[in-house]
Protein backbone atom coordinates (compact mmCIF):
# COMPACT_ATOMS: atom_id res chain seq x y z
CA UNK A 1 0.00 0.00 0.00
CA UNK A 2 1.59 3.51 -0.63
CA UNK A 3 -0.20 6.88 -1.22
CA UNK A 4 -0.68 9.14 -4.21
CA UNK A 5 -1.56 13.04 -4.16
CA UNK A 6 -5.52 12.85 -4.63
CA UNK A 7 -6.99 16.67 -4.75
CA UNK A 8 -5.03 18.35 -1.68
CA UNK A 9 -5.43 15.20 0.43
CA UNK A 10 -4.07 11.50 -0.39
CA UNK A 11 -5.66 8.45 -1.80
CA UNK A 12 -4.25 4.90 -0.48
CA UNK A 13 -3.46 2.57 -3.26
CA UNK A 14 -3.97 -1.54 -2.12
CA UNK A 15 -2.26 -3.35 -4.07
CA UNK A 16 -2.73 -7.16 -3.64
CA UNK A 17 -1.20 -10.75 -3.07
CA UNK A 18 -3.96 -13.23 -4.17
CA UNK A 19 -1.66 -15.99 -3.21
CA UNK A 20 -2.21 -14.88 0.33
CA UNK A 21 -5.77 -15.57 0.79
CA UNK A 22 -6.97 -17.54 3.01
CA UNK A 23 -9.98 -18.46 0.71
CA UNK A 24 -12.16 -16.92 -1.81
CA UNK A 25 -13.57 -13.94 0.65
CA UNK A 26 -10.14 -12.62 1.24
CA UNK A 27 -10.91 -10.24 -1.33
CA UNK A 28 -14.19 -9.31 -0.69
CA UNK A 29 -13.29 -8.65 3.18
CA UNK A 30 -9.91 -6.68 1.96
CA UNK A 31 -12.22 -4.41 -0.33
CA UNK A 32 -14.74 -3.83 2.67
CA UNK A 33 -12.32 -2.82 4.81
CA UNK A 34 -11.02 -0.28 2.77
CA UNK A 35 -15.15 0.99 2.35
CA UNK A 36 -15.46 1.01 6.02
CA UNK A 37 -12.34 3.55 6.45
CA UNK A 38 -14.12 6.14 4.22
CA UNK A 39 -11.13 7.15 2.93
CA UNK A 40 -10.30 7.40 -1.25
CA UNK A 41 -8.78 4.68 -2.62
CA UNK A 42 -7.18 3.28 -5.50
CA UNK A 43 -7.38 -1.04 -5.87
CA UNK A 44 -4.69 -2.30 -8.39
CA UNK A 45 -5.08 -6.10 -8.99
CA UNK A 46 -2.09 -8.01 -8.56
CA UNK A 47 -1.53 -8.61 -11.95
CA UNK A 48 -1.94 -5.17 -13.79
CA UNK A 49 1.03 -3.31 -14.31
CA UNK A 50 1.17 0.51 -14.48
CA UNK A 51 3.09 2.32 -16.80
CA UNK A 52 5.36 5.24 -16.91
CA UNK A 53 2.71 7.25 -18.20
CA UNK A 54 0.42 7.13 -14.80
CA UNK A 55 -3.62 6.70 -15.74
CA UNK A 56 -4.13 9.78 -13.72
CA UNK A 57 -7.21 7.97 -11.66
CA UNK A 58 -5.91 9.67 -8.37
CA UNK A 59 -5.92 13.55 -9.72
CA UNK A 60 -9.69 12.82 -11.38
CA UNK A 61 -12.33 14.75 -9.84
CA UNK A 62 -14.89 12.11 -10.32
CA UNK A 63 -15.64 9.75 -7.77
CA UNK A 64 -15.63 6.16 -9.89
CA UNK A 65 -12.60 5.73 -12.31
CA UNK A 66 -11.75 3.05 -14.11
CA UNK A 67 -8.31 2.57 -16.20
CA UNK A 68 -8.80 0.00 -18.91
CA UNK A 69 -6.52 -3.07 -19.19
CA UNK A 70 -6.61 -5.45 -21.84
CA UNK A 71 -8.21 -8.49 -20.89
CA UNK A 72 -8.38 -11.71 -23.03
CA UNK A 73 -9.61 -10.97 -26.71
CA UNK A 74 -10.96 -7.73 -25.12
CA UNK A 75 -8.77 -4.66 -25.54
CA UNK A 76 -10.08 -2.39 -23.03
CA UNK A 77 -11.82 -3.82 -19.84
CA UNK A 78 -12.49 -2.08 -17.10
CA UNK A 79 -13.70 -3.34 -13.85
CA UNK A 80 -11.81 -3.60 -9.89
CA UNK A 81 -8.26 -4.57 -11.74
CA UNK A 82 -7.17 -0.72 -11.70
CA UNK A 83 -10.27 1.55 -9.98
CA UNK A 84 -10.17 4.44 -7.77
CA UNK A 85 -13.61 4.91 -5.35
CA UNK A 86 -13.98 8.44 -3.65
CA UNK A 87 -14.44 9.63 -0.08
CA UNK A 88 -17.58 11.29 -0.95
CA UNK A 89 -18.73 7.76 -3.47
CA UNK A 90 -18.12 5.82 -0.44
CA UNK A 91 -20.38 7.97 1.97
CA UNK A 92 -23.34 7.79 -0.30
CA UNK A 93 -23.14 3.85 -0.79
CA UNK A 94 -21.64 3.04 3.13
CA UNK A 95 -23.74 -0.56 3.07
CA UNK A 96 -22.79 -1.62 -0.01
CA UNK A 97 -20.27 -4.23 1.03
CA UNK A 98 -23.08 -5.32 3.78
CA UNK A 99 -25.46 -5.68 0.76
CA UNK A 100 -23.73 -7.10 -2.11
CA UNK A 101 -22.31 -9.50 0.58
CA UNK A 102 -25.81 -11.55 0.52
CA UNK A 103 -25.55 -11.60 -2.85
CA UNK A 104 -24.87 -15.11 -4.76
CA UNK A 105 -25.39 -17.09 -8.22
CA UNK A 106 -25.08 -20.95 -9.16
CA UNK A 107 -21.04 -20.99 -9.76
CA UNK A 108 -20.67 -18.55 -6.62
CA UNK A 109 -21.42 -18.41 -2.99
CA UNK A 110 -21.72 -14.68 -1.58
CA UNK A 111 -18.59 -12.99 -0.96
CA UNK A 112 -16.75 -15.02 -3.75
CA UNK A 113 -14.11 -12.61 -5.49
CA UNK A 114 -15.05 -13.72 -8.79
CA UNK A 115 -17.89 -12.04 -8.69
CA UNK A 116 -16.87 -8.96 -7.08
CA UNK A 117 -16.99 -7.22 -10.20
CA UNK A 118 -20.09 -7.78 -11.25
CA UNK A 119 -21.38 -6.96 -7.56
CA UNK A 120 -19.81 -3.59 -7.50
CA UNK A 121 -20.76 -2.21 -10.65
CA UNK A 122 -24.62 -3.37 -10.53
CA UNK A 123 -24.79 -1.90 -7.23
CA UNK A 124 -23.32 1.04 -7.95
CA UNK A 125 -24.84 1.60 -11.82
CA UNK A 126 -28.65 0.80 -10.13
CA UNK A 127 -28.22 3.71 -7.73
CA UNK A 128 -27.31 6.42 -10.88
CA UNK A 129 -23.72 6.33 -10.27
CA UNK A 130 -21.91 6.46 -13.28
CA UNK A 131 -18.60 5.19 -13.96
CA UNK A 132 -15.08 7.39 -15.58
CA UNK A 133 -13.44 5.43 -17.92
CA UNK A 134 -11.30 8.20 -19.37
CA UNK A 135 -8.31 7.00 -18.35
CA UNK A 136 -5.09 5.64 -20.24
CA UNK A 137 -4.39 1.98 -21.25
CA UNK A 138 -2.89 -0.66 -18.15
CA UNK A 139 -0.93 -3.42 -19.01
CA UNK A 140 -2.25 -6.76 -17.26
CA UNK A 141 0.00 -10.18 -16.92
CA UNK A 142 -2.41 -12.59 -16.18
CA UNK A 143 -5.07 -14.63 -17.93
CA UNK A 144 -2.92 -16.85 -20.51
CA UNK A 145 -4.65 -18.93 -23.45
CA UNK A 146 -8.19 -19.98 -23.19
CA UNK A 147 -7.71 -21.96 -20.00
CA UNK A 148 -8.64 -19.02 -17.46
CA UNK A 149 -11.35 -17.61 -20.00
CA UNK A 150 -14.12 -15.75 -18.80
CA UNK A 151 -15.62 -17.61 -17.09
CA UNK A 152 -12.92 -20.57 -15.40
CA UNK A 153 -12.28 -19.22 -12.24
CA UNK A 154 -13.54 -22.25 -10.34
CA UNK A 155 -12.08 -24.38 -12.62
CA UNK A 156 -9.03 -22.88 -12.27
CA UNK A 157 -9.46 -23.02 -8.35
CA UNK A 158 -9.79 -27.31 -8.43
CA UNK A 159 -7.78 -28.15 -10.64
CA UNK A 160 -4.65 -25.34 -11.36
CA UNK A 161 -3.52 -26.03 -7.62
CA UNK A 162 -1.86 -28.97 -7.16
ZN1 LIG B 1 -11.76 9.57 -13.87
Amino acid sequence: MGAHPFGGRTVRVIKFIPHSFDNDGTYFHILEKAWERGESFINVEHDIIIPDKDPTLAVCPNDWCAAPYPYLDRPRQFGLGCVKFSDALIARHQTMFEVIGTWYNNDHPPKHWCTLDSWTYIYLIERGEKRCENHELVGHEGHPGKMSSAHGCLTVQRFAIP
